[in-house]
């Protein structure tokens, strides 16, 4: 199996090291991972001159799967937006058609209390958001600001989906609930926005090949303010680019860690781009005090959902619950009585948990 080891910036190349290390553990003669590092965002412009060098395409595109870190550093923020680090992966979405994002928000057990929420709203929470990645109001045309015939500006954006667009969503969705708890809700707002209407429309005729999935719609006010008020009614949440944009990062901080929280990003064949939800993190870097544990578990997805080695995904995913109940904590996550550990030593106890 092949693996592109994409670290970025800031943090990326401490917390990748410890997923590689936590894959490394796994091996055994039946499972052996190839694994091929390059440089991507700041680093990729620091060697290359572009934050996508065409050398780091090309290794992403022979993968398997990518596992990627985080780019991003404000030193480069007075480059043409083109030759910023952020390009990288925006580049890599397009020229590798990831047009389906995978968000879980789990809340461990031992860490509901470092939530804003109660502990018994969130608890135990375990929910996945599927987010369609490439079309929606992020990409569709006419757009742009421009000055009418009365000297006022006006801004155009344009909400478009293609019935073929909606369609390979939901399958994604309903694949992925019918893994998990099968229950599958649909997040639109076609009482106003025709583009989700057909949305809807869709999904409802996808579903036909799903019996076992149970379906439900939601509009998307309600949705995020059920998010807040009972999110463990959801199992499986599936929903447009720019609704799935806000609503996972309001599911990220139910579990109260940004560290904690890994993500997917995946084409037609379930090849599939793996990232922690959180960025290069600037402010920490070098110090040796990441959360690596969304990394970690970004490796246990790329296990079962590119791979296919959902064993393995699994032991990953029980290594981690055991270093939580063990009381290891990076900096990013107060509870009490934690045993407080460095991004290298959480690496370690994850390896000694497996
Ligand atoms: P950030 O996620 O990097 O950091 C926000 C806060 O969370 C910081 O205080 C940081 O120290 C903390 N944090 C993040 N990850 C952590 C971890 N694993 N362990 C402990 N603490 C952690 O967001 P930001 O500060 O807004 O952005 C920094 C840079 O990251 C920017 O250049 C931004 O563009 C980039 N970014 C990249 C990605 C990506 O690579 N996909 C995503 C978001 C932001």
């Amino acid at each position: 199996m092949k693996i592109a080891v994409l670290p970025g910036d800031g943090i990326g190349g401490e917390i990748v090291a410890q997923a590689v290390k936590v894959l490394r553990a796994l091996e055994h003669d039946g499972l052996r991972f190839a694994m091929e590092e390059a440089p991507v965002g700041g680093a990729g412009y620091e060697a290359a001159g572009d934050p996508l060098p065409e050398a780091t395409l090309a290794i992403a595109k022979q993968a398997d799967a990518i596992l990627f870190g985080s780019v991003g550093d404000w030193k480069y923020d007075s480059l043409p937006r083109a030759k910023r680090p952020e390009q990288a992966i925006l580049g890599l979405r397009k020229s590798l058609g990831l047009f389906a994002n995978l968000r879980p928000a789990r809340v461990h057990e031992e860490l509901a209390d470092a939530s804003s929420l109660r502990r018994e709203v969130v608890a135990g929470l375990d929910i996945l958001i599927v987010r369609e990645l490439t079309g929606d109001i992020y990409f569709g045309e006419p757009r742009g600001i421009s000055t009418l015939a009365s000297g006022e500006r006006e801004g155009v954006n344009t909400m478009r989906y293609r019935e073929s667009e909606i369609r390979r969503i939901a399958r994604v969705a309903f694949e992925a609930a019918r893994r998990r708890g099968k229950r599958l809700c649909s997040v639109d707002k076609a009482n106003v926005l025709e583009t989700t209407e057909l949305w809807k429309q869709v999904v409802i005729e996808v579903a036909r090949d799903f019996p076992d999935v149970a379906l439900t719609h939601m509009y998307v006010d309600n949705c995020a303010m059920q998010l807040v008020r009972n999110p463990k009614q959801f199992d499986v949440i599936v929903t447009g680019n720019m609704f799935g944009d806000i609503l996972s990062d309001e599911a990220s901080m139910l579990s109260g860690s940004i560290g904690m929280l890994p993500s997917a990003s995946l084409d037609a064949a379930n090849k599939g781009l793996y990232e922690p939800i959180h960025g290069s993190a600037p402010d920490i870097a070098g110090k040796g005090v990441a959360n690596p544990l969304a990394t970690i578990l970004s490796a246990a997805m790329m296990l079962r959902y590119s791979l296919e080695r959902p064993q393995e995904a699994a032991r990953i995913e029980a290594a981690v619950q055991e270093v939580l109940r063990k009381g290891y904590r990076t900096a990013d996550i107060h509870t009490a009585g934690m045993r407080e550990v460095g991004t290298d030593e959480m690496g370690d106890a994850v390896v000694a948990a497996l």
